[in-house]
Parts: C-alpha cells; sequence; structure tokens
C-alpha cells in the first residue's frame, strides 16, 4: 500500500465533504500529509478538524488565494512546511464563502 500522497495533488478545489453533501464552506484548509481539502472552523461543518481528528493529519496549509501559512492542530499553533504539490490554492474566481450558488444569504448566522 503506498504512503500517505505527501507530493499529491489537493483533493480538488472545495471541501471534500461540503462538496460531495451540497454545503458550503467559509475558508478552505489543505491536509499537508495527504491533499484532504476541507472546510475551515468558522464554516458550518468544520470538516478540516474532523479530517485531523478522523486521519491523526495534524498540519494543515491555508487553501485561500495568496495565503501559505500552516497550522498544527495537534500543537494548536502555526507551524511551517514544505512547499505542497501545485495548485497552492482554490481557483481565485471561485468566492469565500462558496461554493457560488450554495451559500445561503443569512451565511453570517451559520458560522462559527
Ligand atoms: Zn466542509
Ligand atoms: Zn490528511
Amino acid at each position: 500500500m503506498a504512503d500517505a500522497t505527501i507530493d499529491g495533488a489537493p483533493s480538488g478545489a472545495g471541501c471534500l465533504e461540503c462538496s460531495a453533501a451540497g454545503g458550503w464552506w467559509v475558508h478552505l484548509r489543505r491536509c499537508a500529509a495527504c491533499g484532504h481539502v476541507g472546510c475551515c472552523d468558522s464554516s458550518p461543518s468544520q470538516h478540516a478538524t474532523a479530517h485531523y481528528r478522523g486521519s491523526g493529519h495534524p498540519v494543515v496549509q491555508s487553501f485561500e488565494p495568496g495565503e501559505d501559512w500552516f497550522w498544527d492542530y495537534g500543537a494548536d499553533a502555526f507551524t511551517n512546511g514544505a512547499r505542497l504539490a501545485d495548485p497552492q490554492s482554490h481557483p481565485v474566481d471561485q468566492p469565500a464563502p462558496g461554493p457560488a450558488g450554495a451559500v445561503p444569504a443569512d451565511w453570517r448566522e451559520h458560522i462559527h
């Protein structure tokens, strides 16, 4: 069995679980170990944290355009990491919150 795809591409342009369920997110985080893209803790479903809890992969990088910081859930602190495979973020024309068409008008009342 292959090891985690450390140099692998991100799982997609949006949160993996939200995209499957028709949900929406505020910002996106990319797992530095396997490329899973999940939604941030401000988002209704907090799938990036759920991925950390389920997989034991503690480090994510922001998947927002222009942001390159890493966060370590285990240490609850910013950290450093190697450059991951492209793309470095979701498409710049993809809105945040997103995805287009799925965000309710009262989205601010649903965030954490
Ligand atoms: Zn999500
Ligand atoms: Zn992962």
